[in-house]
C-alpha cells in the first residue's frame, strides 16, 4: 500500500514535473509548493545489445504501420516539448529508447514493439506510435530523477555548498583547460566514469576533448552577474536557482557540430552531439557512475549521490 501510495504521489509530481524547464538556465524561484512526496524512481535498467545479426531480425519484428508513423514523426513532428518550438524528435530519441528499454533505431518495428510495451506497462495507450503523451511521461520520469528539480516543485532552493568544501578540476580535465569546482564525491564520480569511457570506447578516447569539463560549480553571485552582464536573465529566471549552484551539476563536452559551441542549444548541434560515440555511452552508461541526464541539454548531467 505504501508502495502504491508512493507511485500515485509520483505521477502526481511527474505530471507537474513534466510541465517545467531546467537547465543550465536556472529555473524558475520560487516554484509552486508541491506537498505530495514522490518516491524516487530508478534509472531505466542497462538495455542489453544483441548480436548484429539478431539484432537485425529482433528489430524487424514488431507493428509495422507504427514503425512508419515513428519514422515520419521522427523528423517532421512540429510541438514544443520544453516550450521551444521544435521539428522532429530524434535528438531525444537515444534518451527515450533507453526508457523504452530497446536497442533498436527508432523507425524500426521493434523500436514501435517495444514502445507499445513500454506505454502498456506505464498505463498509456500502447499504440507503439511516439506521441506528445509518451514524452510527457518520459521527461517527468527523467525530472523525477534529477534530485535538484525534485526540491524544486516543492519550492525549495537549496543553499549553494561552500566553496571552501569544493574542489577544483585540473586543467587537463577541463575544456580548454578550464578549471571547474565541483564537490568532492562528484568530481571523483566523474573522474571514474570519464576513465571507464576512454577504456570502454577507442572513439571517445581518440578525442581527448570528450567528456571534459566545461561548467561544474556556479555560485548563484556569479550567475547573477553574468545575467546582469549579459543583460539575458531569461526574464526573471537566470539569476535565480541553477543547478549548477549545488556542485553536483557538470557541463561535458560531447562534441560540437561545425560553426557551434559545445553549449549551443541549436537544434542543428544537439542533433550532432546526441549521435557522437561520447553521448550515446553516457546515455547508456552514466547512471553506472550516478550521472542523470537533462534531455533538452545533451552536455548537462547531474550526480546524484548527494543531496543538493
Ligand atoms: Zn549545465
Amino acid at each position: 500500500m505504501r508502495f502504491l501510495t508512493g507511485l500515485a504521489a509520483a505521477f502526481a509530481v511527474l505530471a507537474f514535473v513534466a510541465l517545467r524547464v531546467t537547465s543550465c538556465a536556472p529555473v524558475p524561484h520560487p516554484v509552486p509548493t508541491l506537498t505530495a512526496a514522490a518516491a524516487p524512481i530508478p534509472p531505466p535498467p542497462p538495455v542489453p545489445t544483441p548480436p548484429p545479426a539478431r539484432a537485425a531480425i529482433e528489430c524487424a519484428a514488431g507493428p509495422l504501420a507504427a514503425a512508419q508513423a515513428n519514422a515520419v514523426s521522427m523528423g517532421a513532428l512540429a510541438w514544443a516539448p520544453f516550450r521551444r518550438p521544435e521539428v522532429g524528435w530524434e535528438v531525444y530519441a537515444p534518451l527515450f529508447a533507453r526508457e523504452v528499454r530497446t536497442a533498436c533505431p527508432p523507425q524500426s518495428p521493434g523500436f514501435a514493439r517495444a514502445l507499445a510495451a513500454w506505454e502498456a506497462r506505464q498505463g498509456l495507450p500502447a499504440q507503439g506510435v511516439f506521441n506528445d503523451a509518451d514524452f510527457t511521461r518520459f521527461k517527468g520520469l527523467t525530472q523525477t530523477r534529477r534530485t535538484f528539480v525534485m526540491l524544486s516543485v516543492q519550492g525549495v532552493c537549496p543553499p549553494p555548498p561552500a566553496e571552501a568544501t569544493l574542489e577544483t578540476s585540473r586543467p587537463d580535465e577541463g575544456y580548454g583547460a578550464k578549471q571547474v569546482l565541483l564537490r568532492p564525491a562528484a568530481l571523483a564520480a566523474w573522474r571514474a566514469m570519464v576513465a571507464a569511457a576512454r577504456a570502454e570506447d577507442p572513439q571517445i578516447a581518440a578525442d581527448p576533448r570528450n567528456l571534459t569539463l566545461f561548467s561544474g560549480y556556479r555560485s548563484p553571485d556569479a550567475d547573477a552577474a553574468r545575467c546582469a552582464a549579459e543583460g539575458n536573465c531569461d526574464g526573471v529566471i537566470r539569476a535565480t536557482c541553477s543547478p549548477h549552484r549545488t556542485g553536483l551539476a557538470i557541463d561535458l563536452y560531447v562534441g560540437q557540430a561545425p560553426g557551434y559551441g559545445p553549449d549551443s542549444s541549436a537544434d542543428p548541434n544537439r542533433l550532432f552531439m546526441i549521435r557522437t560515440p561520447a553521448y550515446r555511452w553516457l546515455v547508456a552508461n552514466a547512471d553506472r557512475f550516478g550521472f542523470t541526464p537533462y534531455p533538452f541539454e545533451p552536455w548537462h548531467w547531474e550526480w546524484t549521490g548527494e543531496a543538493p
